[in-house]
């Protein structure tokens, strides 16, 4: 009987544990990949990132088509729709890499028992992450809410495992599994087409993640600790869409990165990662509710529907702010810098409420990531585990003095600020002004805390 590979946010061959599984199970294999839009509890993809899964999805379909496999789609709520698969194909085990927001943990362990339950085999496996969020604990076997602890005792566990190797062959399954089309599932945008600039920025699908790693660690990773903070520089690894998306595994990129001489600056990063998911595990509220309840009692001004479209469409008359809202829009990505300084002036200057700044975000990034986005949406309000205090606001023009200093990354972006140029936005607030302002509705946060 054959065996399911159920693939969901690691779409690729290499150091897939699930996959290597069904290998070794020796059967034929059905990959499965299920859009499931429907399931309660899962947050729908945003727009680019549904881009991205159409890519990575049909790069994917031509691996496994290269290794003799077959990839099946199919649309619906992904218990059921798993379900039906084993009993189309009288499969004999489904396997899986384990996800860690709450409703999917749900629905997996629900569907674990009752396929067991009719006798198949199913095994589930970490893949995701590098550390598992039950094994990380403080001495008094809570979670931790500061990084450094965190990461500490992340470090003295047994280290990641070594990436396993992508199968040489897959075994087909030659019955008859009907499957969808992608390009029925509409994941494009065509009326308008948007995704221009997605086109030229990204190559989704396993290949160009792995050339991307091994460039950025040939080329990038020794400058890495000084340009990171600089935008222009083109100094990080611009892995994230590749991690959120499993074209490449985390255990795959930490040994590349430590054999490479990869500074401990860059494998903290991944560290932050790890401390998003666990905190998202923990936490399974993220994205809605305040991780410090405090801030609930924050007195949010009625919304200005004016002043969030500004911030959306890079026209709040200042130049970094806008530079970076309209690299997010073009490319589908932000350098992690401007992130946190339009972040900033969303929620500490418009004083809009964080949680709207994250679904423009969750909409328009192909790094959408359920735990990184509102983790560190929360931790730039100020609300979230480990967070900036509210009352260090950052002031966007000396950052763009700072880390632009010769301007290139707004020439580049919003290039109306060059010098003398009258057609730049008016400032659709007054820095000073609403900074107080922040402070003072702040007040009742302090008081009630
Ligand atoms: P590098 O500097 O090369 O870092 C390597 C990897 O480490 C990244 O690919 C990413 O996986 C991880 N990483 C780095 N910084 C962080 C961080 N602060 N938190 C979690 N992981 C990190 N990252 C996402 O992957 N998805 C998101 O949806 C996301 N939303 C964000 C929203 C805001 C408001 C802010 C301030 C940051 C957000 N980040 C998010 C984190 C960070 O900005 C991006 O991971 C980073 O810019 C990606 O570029 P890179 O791959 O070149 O990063």
């Amino acid at each position: 009987s054959p065996s399911i590979v159920w693939f969901r946010d690691d779409l690729r061959l290499a150091d897939n544990p699930a996959l290597r599984a069904a290998v070794d199970r020796g059967a034929p294999i059905i990959a499965l990949f299920v859009l499931d839009d429907e399931s309660p509890g899962i947050r729908p993809l945003g727009g680019a990132a549904r881009w991205w899964l159409h890519h990575s999805l049909a790069s994917l379909a031509e691996r496994l088509r290269e290794k003799g496999g077959r990839l099946v789609l199919r649309r619906g709520p992904a218990a059921r729709t798993v379900r039906d698969v084993v009993q189309d194909a009288a499969a004999g085990a489904v396997f899986w890499n384990r996800r860690y927001g709450l409703p999917e943990r749900e629905i997996d362990a629900d569907l674990k028992s009752s396929l067991r339950a009719d006798g198949v085999e199913v095994a589930s496996f970490a893949a995701a992450l590098l550390f598992e969020p039950w094994t990380v604990t403080t001495g008094a076997g809570t979670h931790f809410s500061v990084f450094t602890p965190f990461w500490r005792a992340c470090q003295q566990q047994p280290g990641p495992r070594g990436p396993l190797p992508e199968p040489r062959t897959i075994a087909r399954f030659e019955g008859d599994v009907p499957s969808d089309d992608l390009s029925d599932w509409a994941l494009l945008p065509t009326a308008p087409d948007w995704a221009g600039g997605l086109r030229e920025a990204w190559e989704p699908g396993e290949p160009a993640a792995r050339r991307r790693l091994r460039e950025f660690l040939a080329e990038d990773v020794g400058d890495y600790d000084r340009a990171r903070d600089e935008p222009a520089a083109g100094a990080t690894s611009l892995l994230s869409p590749r991690l959120r998306w499993g074209e490449l595994g985390p255990h795959t990129v930490w040994h590349a990165a430590a054999e490479a001489g990869g500074g401990g600056r860059f494998l903290t990063e991944l560290g932050w990662r790890e401390f998003a998911w666990h905190t998202l595990f923990h936490a399974p509220d993220l994205a809605t509710t305040n991780l410090r309840r405090e801030f609930d009692a924050f007195p949010w001004p009625p919304l200005r529907p004016d002043l969030l479209e500004a911030w959306e469409r890079g026209g709040t008359g200042y130049r970094l702010v806008d530079a970076g809202m309209r690299e997010l829009w073009a490319t589908g990505h932000m350098h992690n810098r401007v992130r946190m300084v339009t972040a900033s002036f969303l929620v500490k200057n418009l004083l809009i409420d964080w949680r709207l700044g994250e679904q423009w975000f969750w909409d328009t990034l192909v790094d959408a990531d359920a735990a990184s986005n509102p983790f560190n949406w929360q931790w730039v309000a100020g609300s979230g585990a480990d967070a900036a205090p509210y009352f260090r606001v950052f002031n966007p023009e000396l950052q763009a003095t700072k880390f632009d200093a010769d301007g290139r990354y707004v020439a580049r972006w919003a290039p109306e600020y060059g010098a003398g140029s009258a057609l730049r936005p008016e400032p659709v607030v007054d820095l000073k002004e609403s900074r107080g302002a922040a402070l003072a509705a702040y007040e009742a946060v302090r008081r009630g805390g």
